[in-house]
């Protein structure tokens, strides 16, 4: 049997000549080889007829970290600390995400990942946790921290998130500076942080939909996460 193929969205970079490129952190792809699924990268530079033609072709479509998206896309607050804003990234990753939504294909959010999600479908952002949620834990632990596990969070007994991990009490790494906000009518929120920031949503009446504000990628070694990857995989090859 052929694996199900899996899209991951990528990120608009540069090379050392200051060349663009397409690009992906391997922690993305090898999460999805290691639960059974056969990656392949999204560009984010195509036009839509394109992007849709590709994904017509995928099992599942990973949705990855990266920049802050658009203020264009929701309303929500400016703020200085906004960067990395990419006008094609966004495009294509709601318009796969909205698209993907509606036909019921199996979908992984993972930190910028959550905000597409929720973006995409009506929802809100903290632009800038810090200065906008009261009492916020430090939430942004950048560069070698990957695998720190920095707080905890609560997961919703009665969800599928809970079942998914085999856990309503998780370890995780955070590097994210936004946040969810006001939620999309379709998502529903299932796990948090102690602070009250939103770090877990599914959709209910989906095949698969579930986005993480942290980074599962980094943290494989934990039985938690191997089950998220597996359990999309597996949803995604049905
Ligand atoms: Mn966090």
């Amino acid at each position: 049997m052929q694996k199900p193929l899996i899209g991951i969205t990528t990120r608009n970079g540069k090379d050392s000549d200051g060349h663009p490129l397409t690009a992906l952190q391997h922690s993305y792809v090898n999460a999805i080889v290691q639960a059974g699924g056969m990656p392949i990268l999204i560009p984010t530079i195509l036009a839509e007829e394109d992007f849709l033609d590709l994904y017509s072709r995928l099992a599942g479509i990973l949705f990855t970290g990266g920049g802050d998206i658009s203020l264009d896309y929701f309303r929500g607050e400016n703020h200085p600390r906004i960067g990395e804003v990419d006008p094609n990234r966004d495009a294509t990753e709601i318009g796969l995400m909205r698209v993907a939504v509606s036909n019921g294909k199996p979908v992984l959010g993972i930190c910028r990942g959550a905000q597409v999600m929720n973006v995409a479908l009506g929802g809100t952002l903290y632009t800038h946790i810090p200065d906008q949620v009261k009492g916020a834990l430090d939430h942004a632990y950048p560069g070698d921290l990957r695998r720190t596990l920095v707080h905890p969070v609560n997961v919703s007994e009665e969800s599928r998130a809970a079942e998914i991990f085999g856990e309503t009490f998780l370890s995780v790494n955070s590097l994210h500076h936004q946040g969810l906000k006001d939620i999309a009518p379709m998502l529903r929120v299932v796990g948090h942080a102690p602070d009250g920031v939103i770090e877990v949503v599914e959709i209910p009446d989906h095949p698969y939909a579930l986005a993480v504000q942290w980074h599962p990628e980094w943290l494989t070694d934990q039985v938690p996460m191997q089950r998220l990857f597996k359990s999309f995989v597996d949803a995604a090859a049905k």
